[in-house]
């Protein structure tokens, strides 16, 4: 049997990162064992789905770098197919018409809620005779639900979970309106997909004993389930926005590189030994469900970006100065061109070391581009004070002269310049920081200033001097 996993989120404008990880256990789960993992948008709300919403779902998922296989499936375009089924369910007497009216369920509800039962359906329309249906009045199908015994759903995650079925009412296959329930859609999506493990939150383990219902009455075999724990926020409560980012774009938005979020992301909740850090390839060698905890988990934003600033220098240069200029083009202080990329690519290899997100990698890049005269913090201000003037002076005369502008040509001069002067290496190389950054920190300032270039470095002290 060919494994065959989904990943069938309702397109809302969010790729919320629960989902996120549940999509990326399917597609770890599929490629582990040379199946194919699916995707199927979930868009029968007409109202909230919009062609945005569908974009965001196809950007996180190939930004995450989750290829899936065959066409999407939208969930909207196979309304026929849920309404055959229902008519099938009708012909097997396992689903019949329920005339009540909005009225009259209100009513229904509220008798439960006063003798403290669950609100439920109380099968008025079950065994009815159709001739009693008022004429041309607007009708709902529901399933004809067991009543008795029980539905275990033998969970990959969970165990055995079981519920009793005097618990559930009869539940709404097609609305009076139409339209197929949810509940109805991805039963019928899952089969006719061949769908042979559904992995998805455990907040939708109530919805699973109804569909399981629904398997059962059309007689089709079930899928295996894997019902996945929740993300909590650092505290344990439900996570929300109080907590920091939650969907897919929120963390791309603060620099975190996909490679990190999908390895913190399958961490939290999964685990294989110690092995903290996984490429892809090892993640599909090494992922099965035996590690998924059953426990909810806690994200962790500071673990999550210990882990992107292992990501980070792993990560190739030229790539991570593209995504540099291109945060850096949203700024209005730093100048975005070729000469300004140069720069920063032949800083890279040191900033990436000292960075934990793209967005500091940024802060800590922008100082190459930047429009003239630069603004100072008050510790640079401050090592700018006359002394410092002098030693830059006497500085940009000697670098004036080199006609090769390396690392290692600047460090000798600078070098040679203190042992002539007596003073420390530091005390030169302060000031010059202050003077090409604005701040007291940088990459070495050999590299600083030779990644500048030669006529960059004279501008910018004659700039401080004139001051
Ligand atoms: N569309 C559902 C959701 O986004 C998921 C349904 C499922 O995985 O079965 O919550």
């Amino acid at each position: 049997m060919k494994i065959r996993t989904r990943f069938a989120p309702s397109p809302t404008g969010l790729l919320h990162i629960g989902n996120a990880r549940a999509a990326l256990f399917n597609y770890l789960y599929a490629r582990h064992h040379g199946g194919e993992f699916l995707l199927r948008i979930e868009d029968t709300d007409r109202q909230r789905s919009t062609q945005h919403a569908v974009d965001v779902i196809f950007d996180g998922l190939k930004w995450m770098g989750l290829d899936w296989d065959e066409e999407p499936v939208f969930q909207s375009t196979r309304q026929d197919r849920h309404i055959e089924v229902v008519q099938a369910l009708i012909e097997k007497g396992q689903a019949y018409r329920c005339y009540s009216t909005p009225e009259e369920l209100a009513a229904m509800r509220e008798k439960a809620r006063a003798e403290k039962r669950p609100p439920r359906y109380d099968g008025t329309w079950r065994d009815r005779d159709p001739s009693e249906a008022p004429e041309g009045a607007p009708y709902a199908i529901r399933l004809k639900a067991p009543q008795t015994g029980e539905t275990i759903i033998h969970d990959l995650v969970q165990g055995d979970v079981k519920v009793a079925n005097a618990e559930m009412d009869d539940l709404i296959l097609l609305r009076s309106d139409g339209t197929p329930t949810y509940l109805l859609a991805v039963v019928v999506d899952d089969h006719d997909m061949d769908i042979t493990h559904v992995m998805r939150g455990d907040d939708h383990l109530t919805n699973t004993f109804r569909q399981a219902m629904i398997y059962r009455a059309m007689g089709w075999d079930l899928p295996q389930f894997a019902h996945l724990p929740l993300i909590h926020g650092p505290d344990g409560a439900k996570l929300s926005k109080r907590h920091g980012a939650q969907s897919v774009v929120e963390f791309r938005d603060e620099g975190i590189l996909p490679e990190a979020l999908c390895n913190y992301l399958l961490r939290l909740g999964w685990g294989h030994g110690d092995a903290e850090i996984l490429s892809r390839e090892e993640q599909i060698a090494l992922f099965d469900l035996d590690g998924v905890g059953q426990s909810p988990s806690r994200m962790d934003y500071v673990k999550l970006a210990h882990i992107n600033g292992v990501w980070m220098r792993r990560a190739d240069d030229e790539r991570l100065t593209n995504d540099v200029m291109t945060r850096l083009k949203k700024r209005d202080d730093v100048i975005i061109n070729d000469e300004v990329r140069g720069r920063i690519l032949a800083l890279m290899a040191g900033l990436k070391e000292r960075a934990k997100t793209l967005v500091e990698l940024t802060d800590s890049a922008a100082f190459a581009g930047y429009k003239l005269p630069l603004t100072f913090t008050p510790k640079a201000e401050k090592i700018l004070s006359s002394e410092g003037k002098e030693i830059l002076k006497a500085i940009a005369d000697k670098l004036a002269e080199l006609s090769s502008f390396t690392p290692e040509d600047i460090d000798r001069v600078l070098r040679a310049f203190a042992e002539e002067k007596e003073i420390k290496l530091g005390a030169i190389a302060q000031p010059l920081r202050a003077a090409m950054t604005g701040t007291t920190t940088s990459p070495g300032i050999d590299l600083t200033l030779s990644a500048l270039g030669k006529e960059e470095v004279l501008t910018r002290l004659r700039s401080v001097l004139e001051k």
